[in-house]
């Protein structure tokens, strides 16, 4: 039978390429996030037809509690349960601390952090139920360590990790491993967006930021595919990956090991 995969975020990105590659597999996956109607309908068509499982999208907000809430219930009425959750979407500002806008600090704290807190507490009780499950949280190689600007980021990408390995020990009796991923820079819009801010703050050119900035401590020289980390994530999801919970698997080229 088809698994059910959520994917937040998914409209974009590292979360499109993690849908895309579960949906090669004939999973029944249920994508979300923002942009245009007709370009997420054509998205949803296109990954239903490439292997035969059924693709819904869900518009839910991850800064609202209750869109959420209906989010994990709608993957559960439609396709009685939910198997694999990735908890993806995400979104960047960047700041010194003392000019970080408050409402910005809140949005990141809630779309980055919260939010997987509120899938998974919707999603729990139904792999509980099923006697199995993944949960599998896009982190970032900033859960562990930090770059200056991104306090918020950073605090968020750090925390989830905690909730990764808190959640991953209430589980470990009932077949449902916990994990995430953390990657180096994947070149998406998510990054792309944020090169002009990063050179305004530091006063450089676009291009320093990527050779200087982000591929500086990347030690290949090289952006992560997107690829890379949906493939690692139908890892964890994979009977192979049973054993693997509570921790996380870079894939930064080298950035963390130094
Ligand atoms: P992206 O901007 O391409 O995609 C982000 C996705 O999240 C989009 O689908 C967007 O619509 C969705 N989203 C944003 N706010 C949302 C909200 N409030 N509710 C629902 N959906 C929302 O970004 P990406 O680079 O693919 O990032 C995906 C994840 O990977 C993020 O958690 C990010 O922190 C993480 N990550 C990215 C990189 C990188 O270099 N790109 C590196 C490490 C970790």
């Amino acid at each position: 039978m088809s698994r059910t995969v959520v994917v937040t975020g998914s409209t974009s990105g590292i979360g499109l390429g993690i849908a895309r590659a579960f949906a090669a597999e004939g999973a029944n996956v249920v994508i979300n996030g923002f942009g245009p109607t007709d370009a997420i309908e054509a998205t949803r068509r296109e990954l239903e037809a490439s292997a035969g499982g059924k693709v819904l999208y869900h518009a839910a907000d991850m800064a609202k509690p209750d869109e959420i809430t209906d989010l994990i219930a709608t993957a559960a009425r439609t396709f009685g349960t939910v198997d694999v959750l990735i908890n993806n979407a995400g979104i960047q500002h960047i700041a010194k601390i003392e000019e970080f806008p408050v409402e910005k600090w809140d949005l990141l704290i809630a779309v980055l952090l919260s939010s997987a807190f509120h899938t998974m507490r919707n999603a729990i009780p139904l792999m509980k139920e099923a006697g199995k499950g993944r949960i599998i949280n896009v982190a970032s190689a900033h859960a562990l360590i930090a770059s200056p600007y991104k306090s918020a980021y950073v605090a968020a990408k750090h925390g989830i990790l905690g909730l990764t390995k808190t959640a991953a020990l209430e589980l470990a009796e009932f077949g449902i491993t916990v994990n995430a991923i953390c990657p180096g820079y994947v070149l998406t819009p998510l990054v792309e967006k944020q090169i002009p801010d990063t050179a305004r703050e530091r006063g450089i050119s676009e291009e320093q930021v990527k050779s200087e900035v982000m591929l500086r401590l990347q030690a290949t020289k090289e952006f992560v595919s997107i690829d890379e980390v949906a493939q690692t994530a139908i890892f964890l999801a994979s009977d192979a990956a049973r054993s693997i919970t509570g921790t996380h698997i870079s894939i930064d080229g080298g950035w963390t090991a130094q």
